[in-house]
């Protein structure tokens, strides 16, 4: 409904940075000057430590278990010797997070990246999470790039869904956390509009950090005001809403109609007719799948 959605009244509010997105996907491979790799080979990853350790069985153990189960929990379909051989996604494990940094010029927050072009995974033996979060967020990062690129070739997943996915591909903590994060935004702030997370140009923010970002925010009575926020705070809110969003439309219609839902998306569906066309008796507007999450994150 557009009359609705002018400003009934003016709110500033100046966040500063309270968190971060777990990771940033490059462009380009590595330099890795200096750094002599252990290699230890699985079916389809290849895991790079900067000494030898028994904690590679573990990982790699786990990496496996991930690469099965985020696809099957997803429903993005496979083909049997995917990664496999050549195509093995390469795991590097740099001893100390200042080497992390250091090599791959990652902002401070970052903890893992991917690599999609060179089929890679960065981060660092101590990582806290590593392996509940960092390693299903990243190897979640590839499977969809693949399943995306599948359908359309030359089409770039938004920000948004790959974020959206790679987040909810994580353990069930972080789950619970985008969640009742989101929710805690919306009765405090209220949250960005579906319209701004989606437009949202992360590399436009990433290269103007000391510039404001006036969004439009709609609170839980459903009054819309305007948020100035960092660029940090813009992004890490942006990241958990994505998060949500995408959490709100496995968990309420089900993993097979979101993969449908990406497919349209990948086919260069607007996000509306993509809603319209696989969540007909749902969604009609980008307002109704606003509404529709918004009341998702307040039920008891
Ligand atoms: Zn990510």
């Amino acid at each position: 409904m557009s009359a609705a959605r002018r400003p009934l009244f003016m709110a500033f509010a100046l966040v500063f940075f309270a968190g971060a997105p777990a990771c940033r996907c490059a462009e380009e491979p590595l330099p890795q000057d200096g750094i002599f790799w252990v290699e230890e080979k699985g079916e389809h990853f290849l895991l790079y430590t900067e000494y030898e350790t028994l904690d590679v069985r573990e990982i790699m153990r786990v990496a496996e278990k991930f690469y099965r189960s985020i696809a099957e929990r997803l429903k993005f379909p496979r083909h049997d010797d995917f990664w496999m051989w050549d195509d093995r996604v390469k795991i590097y494990l740099f001893a100390a997070r200042e080497t992390y940094l250091a090599q791959t010029g990652e902002p401070e927050w970052s903890v893992g990246m991917a690599d999609y072009a060179a089929r890679s995974i960065y981060s660092y033996m101590d990582s806290p999470k590593f392996l509940t979060s960092v390693l299903p967020h990243e190897i979640a990062h590839l499977i969809f790039r693949d399943f995306y690129k599948k359908e359309n070739e030359l089409a770039e997943p938004p920000f948004w869904l790959d974020e959206g996915v790679a987040q909810w591909a994580e353990d069930k903590e972080t789950k619970d956390e985008l969640k009742k994060l989101a929710r805690e935004t919306l009765e405090k702030q209220g949250l960005l509009t579906v319209s701004d997370i989606v437009l949202l140009n992360m590399d436009y923010v990433k290269k103007n950090p000391d510039r404001l970002y006036f969004r439009l925010a709609r609170t839980v009575k459903g009054r819309y005001s305007i948020i100035i926020l960092s660029p940090d705070v813009l992004l890490s809110t942006s990241y958990q809403e994505a998060g949500s969003l995408v959490g709100y439309l496995i968990e309420t219609f089900g993993a097979h109609r979101f993969a449908e839902f990406c497919r349209e998306i990948s086919r260069e569906k607007a996000l509306s007719n993509a809603l319209r066309g696989v969540y007909p008796k749902h969604f009609q507007s980008l307002d109704d799948f606003e509404n529709g999450w918004r009341a998702y994150l307040l039920q008891k």
